[in-house]
């Protein structure tokens, strides 16, 4: 396999681009919005500068990165000649059927369709094309250039050929492939956020405040990062999101977004990147700071 495609070119699009143009791989990025593409170009250029500082690359290394990628924002043509697609646009379930409709229609016949879906089921999105076989969850991790896991998801239908070519692939990509059957939340969400709904849960019956959660499963769990901090940094709406999926997935109340984090979702505090969610985040300063709120202890 040398031809490969990324559609969407987001947060975790541009990592897995990065990714496979350092490998060798062709890369077509594909985004609807011409301004992510070029962010993407800009940010796998300063990751790839940031690597030459640490002297793991060379500046020739980067020149030949960035040469393997090409940017587009006509899905079709993007697609028409590659072997793997590895989609990762926006987290939304019609989306992804539409976009997986036209890459089937598009793509060669004997092309592999993945998806880096967190959280929606495999085994639908195959449904809608003529290939279900041909359709597999390869699940990076955030940020994917460093990140060494990819959970590999089966689909109802995805064939073993298929299956062990992906193990495979992400094997090439320097990743540690895990493999997993497609069930709500695979493993890495079914465990992480639930862990992190009940430390929502713990801070919202006052048990402990923010950073003492937080503290307890640092030191005490050797976490790089407390469960409150973690779903700062990977969104409130995305861990309330995956809630629900959960929670609808298995039907059972143990699966129940906090209130607290539905509210929280609500007010719009959606951790860094609406600048507060358990902390409060200040361009420029790096200090962790209780948000308001809980610094007041007033829930
Ligand atoms: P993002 O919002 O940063 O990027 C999504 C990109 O998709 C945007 O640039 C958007 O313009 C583009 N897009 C929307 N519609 C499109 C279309 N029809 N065709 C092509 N591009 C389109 O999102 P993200 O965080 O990179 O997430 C992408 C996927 O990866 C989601 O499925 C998400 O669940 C999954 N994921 C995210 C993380 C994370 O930590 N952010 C981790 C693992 C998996």
């Amino acid at each position: 396999m040398t031809n490969v495609a990324v559609v969407g070119a987001g947060t975790m699009g541009n990592g897995i681009a990065h990714v496979f143009a350092q490998c060798g791989f062709a890369v077509q990025l594909v985004d609807v919005r011409e301004a992510a593409l070029d962010d993407a170009l800009a940010t796998i250029a300063k990751n790839l500068d940031r690597m030459i500082r640490k002297e793991k690359i060379t500046e020739a290394d980067k020149s030949a990165t960035l040469g393997r990628i090409q940017t587009s924002t006509d899905l079709s043509t993007a697609v028409a000649g590659v072997e793997l697609v590895v989609e990762a646009a926006t987290e939304n379930v019609d989306l992804k059927l539409d976009i997986f409709r036209q890459m089937d229609a598009a793509a060669p016949a004997d092309a592999i369709l993945a998806t880096n879906t967190s959280s929606i089921s495999i085994t639908k999105i195959a449904a809608v094309t003529k290939r279900p076989g041909q359709v597999i969850g390869m699940h990076f991790m955030n940020p994917v250039p460093v990140m060494k896991l990819v959970e590999v998801i089966r689909g109802y239908a995805t064939t073993d050929t298929v299956t062990n070519t992906i193990m495979d692939l992400a094997a090439k990509l320097g990743k540690v492939p895990t493999l997993a059957n497609d069930y709500p939340g695979f493993v890495a969400n079914r465990i992480l956020i639930p862990m992190i709904n009940e430390a929502i849960h713990t801070l919202h019956e006052g048990v402990a405040g923010v950073k003492e959660i937080d503290t307890v499963m640092k030191l005490g769990m050797a976490h790089p990062m407390g469960p409150l901090q973690l779903a700062d940094f990977i969104g409130l709406d995305v861990c309330l999101a995956i809630c629900r999926v959960l929670q609808e997935g298995f039907g059972q109340g143990k699966y129940a977004p906090s209130p607290l984090l539905v509210n929280m979702v609500m007010a719009g505090k959606l951790g860094r990147k609406s600048g507060e969610g358990f902390y409060l985040y200040t361009p420029g300063s790096k200090d962790l700071v209780v948000a308001p709120t809980f610094a007041r202890g007033n829930l």
